[in-house]
């Protein structure tokens, strides 16, 4: 009933964990979906997908990948600027025992890199074709931490932050061409790509516990008591990339079970 048929979606580090369940959620309800990820080699998939290679933090990448879509499919229409990465650290290292969980430039400046330019340069060059097409939506996967803060991820957080800041802007601009901007922000979800063991064990020294402590009793932190499933995650974003969204831009949906504190 999404009807995305004849719809051409670019989804940002779409071969792993959330961008992958947004990728076949997508496919499910017609669209033509290019995956434009670091990790995959140009071409088409059996699923029916077609990958391009690309690095979002990298104008030229970027544009080039913007170029491939529009002379093999002819236009772009959905944007989903899903490609992040999340390097838990301690603003100090106040208990001076892992100064490599500290924050430091280096760090600081990868996350800002993938998470606030990648967006940004993905946007902008799909808003160009859109503006043409008098028609686009931009979907920015932010998270539960850019809304409320996080212990230990305070730069992962402040880049979502700001992605939310790009939700709100690129609505109040784009509206008049008739693109939507609309930004998805996942609390605790199902294991991706990104919650691997060297992320759990930064993340446990950041809050003072071991990875055990880290805990999967949700019942305390989450109303609904479970971890989010990626394909809900994958869901809403497809209704939001469809018409039947048709009045939704310029706002972040939390999808998180109601937690609200990181
Ligand atoms: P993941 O690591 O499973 O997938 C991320 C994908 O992005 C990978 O395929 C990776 O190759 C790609 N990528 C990384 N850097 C890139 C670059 N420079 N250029 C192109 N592609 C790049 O991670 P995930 O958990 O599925 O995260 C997806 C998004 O969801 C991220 O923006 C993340 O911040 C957000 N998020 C995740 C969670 C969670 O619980 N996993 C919670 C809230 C928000």
């Amino acid at each position: 009933w999404l009807q995305l048929e004849n719809q051409v979606a670019i989804v940002t580090g779409g071969a792993s964990g959330i961008g992958l369940k947004i990728t076949e959620n997508l496919v499910k309800n017609g669209a033509r979906v290019i995956v434009a990820d670091l990790s995959v080699s140009t071409g088409e998939q059996a699923d029916g997908t077609y990958h391009i290679q690309c690095n979002v933090t990298n104008k030229q990448s970027v544009e080039n990948m913007i170029s491939q879509a529009v002379e093999r499919f002819g236009t772009v229409d959905i944007l989903v600027n899903n490609a992040g990465v999340n390097l838990p650290r301690l603003l100090v290292d106040f208990r001076g025992e892992k100064p490599e969980y500290e924050l430091n430039d280096k760090d600081f400046d990868f996350m800002v890199a993938v998470n606030q330019k990648g967006p940004y340069l993905c946007a902008q060059a799909a808003a160009r074709v859109m503006i043409k097409n008098n028609k686009g939506v931009i979907i920015n996967v932010s998270s539960e931490a850019g809304m409320e803060g996080s212990a230990g991820q305070s730069a992962y957080s402040a880049t979502k932050g700001a992605v939310n800041g790009f939700t709100r802007s690129w609505a109040k601009e784009l509206g008049k061409f008739n693109i939507r901007v609309v930004g998805v922000a996942p609390g605790i979800n199902e294991q991706t790509g990104l919650t691997t063991p060297a992320y759990n064990e930064a993340l446990a020294y950041t809050r003072g516990v071991t990875v055990e402590g880290l805990g999967t009793d949700y019942s305390k932190a989450i109303p609904l008591g479970r971890p989010g499933q990626l394909d809900e995650i994958g869901e809403l974003i497809t209704y939001l990339a469809s018409d039947r969204a048709s009045y939704i831009t310029g706002t972040t949906v939390n999808i998180s079970g109601g937690k609200s504190r990181g």
